[in-house]
């Protein structure tokens, strides 16, 4: 069992470090709301002041962070963790951010000696009380080897996707499929509505023919053919759609620095943006299946 420095408690990073305490790891953790970190501590944790604190004298620092702002600033910034982390520390960011600053930090790791992993997750906040997050790992294999039994406390697949990066472009251009394809499947529903076609019957066909995908079969966005899915509780999520912006932005950020041509990608990230100014945000991403009725 490991020292663990935990940084960002929030929705996600709560429950991923009350199942890292329960695997028998020791927790020190931070966060910059004081009932976070309360939770923790009544949890078992060691309350740290500060990121640079939580990240001194363990074996490994998690993070759990918004966005790529965040993790610079929490790893690189004066008295972060890099600056405060003992020599041989292994390094786990568990946020989605952009992949240009996650290789940045991991540059900057390396840089002073240290090996650190970019480990995104899919799975939302059931997944993360659960514990069965599927982790997807860019870095060196000495990385990963080394991330994995820290990670296998908190989810049920871990996959090494590649280099440095490439856990968080794993995350992009999966979600950029799943944006696209429940739009796509919005699309077909509200045009057999409109052509008399029954949601049912447009399901069986559909799940057993050509037009298969996920956001059809475990997902789907009318009440009725998959009782789980958010249509059936008036698209409470689940995954909001401002998450899903959130991702498609990233991918498109993505694809404007490598060159990529994405233009359904682009697409489905206006259209929620739309969504999101309508006042959707908190609205489960199949939810857009209302906008796209007119
Ligand atoms: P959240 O906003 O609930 O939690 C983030 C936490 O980080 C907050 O508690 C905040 O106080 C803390 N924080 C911010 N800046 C900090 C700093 N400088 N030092 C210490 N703590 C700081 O967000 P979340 O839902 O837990 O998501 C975290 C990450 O996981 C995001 O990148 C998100 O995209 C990703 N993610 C979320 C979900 C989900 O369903 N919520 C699913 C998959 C991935």
């Amino acid at each position: 069992m490991a020292k663990i420095g935990f940084i960002g408690l929030g929705n996600m990073g709560g429950p991923m470090a009350i199942n890292l305490i329960s695997k028998g790891h020791q927790l020190k953790v931070f966060d910059l709301v004081a009932a976070n970190v309360q939770a923790l501590v009544d949890a078992g944790a060691t309350r740290a002041a500060s990121a640079g604190e939580a990240a001194r004298e363990v074996e490994a620092v998690v993070t759990m962070l918004p966005a790529g702002k965040h993790v610079r600033e929490v790893y690189t910034g004066a008295g972060g963790v890099i600056a405060s982390a003992a020599k041989g520390t292994l390094f786990i960011d568990s946020s989605t951010i952009d992949v240009d600053s996650a290789r940045a930090v991991a540059e900057a790791a390396k840089a002073k000696g240290f090996d650190m992993v970019d480990a995104p997750v899919s799975g939302g906040v059931a997944a993360a009380a659960a514990g069965t997050l599927t982790f997807m790992v860019g870095g060196s294999d000495q990385g990963f080897a080394r991330a994995k039994p820290i990670l296998e406390g908190m989810g049920k697949a871990i996959i090494h996707a590649g280099g440095s990066g490439t856990g968080q472009a794993a995350k992009i251009c999966n979600n950029m499929i799943l944006g696209i394809t429940m739009i796509a499947t919005c699309e077909a529903f509200a045009l057999a509505e409109k052509l008399g076609l029954d949601h049912q019957k447009l399901f069986d066909i559909s799940s057993k023919a050509s037009g298969q995908t996920w956001s059809l079969t475990s997902y789907c966005p009318v009440p009725g053919p998959v009782p789980t899915s958010p249509a059936n509780r008036d698209y409470k999520p689940g995954f909001a759609a401002t998450m899903m912006l959130k991702d498609l932005r990233l991918a498109q950020e993505a694809a404007a620095a490598a060159g990529a041509a994405t233009p359904l990608g682009h697409h489905a990230m206006e259209l929620y943006e739309q969504f999101e100014k309508s006042g959707h945000g908190g609205t489960d991403f199949s939810g857009i299946i209302k906008m796209l009725r007119g």
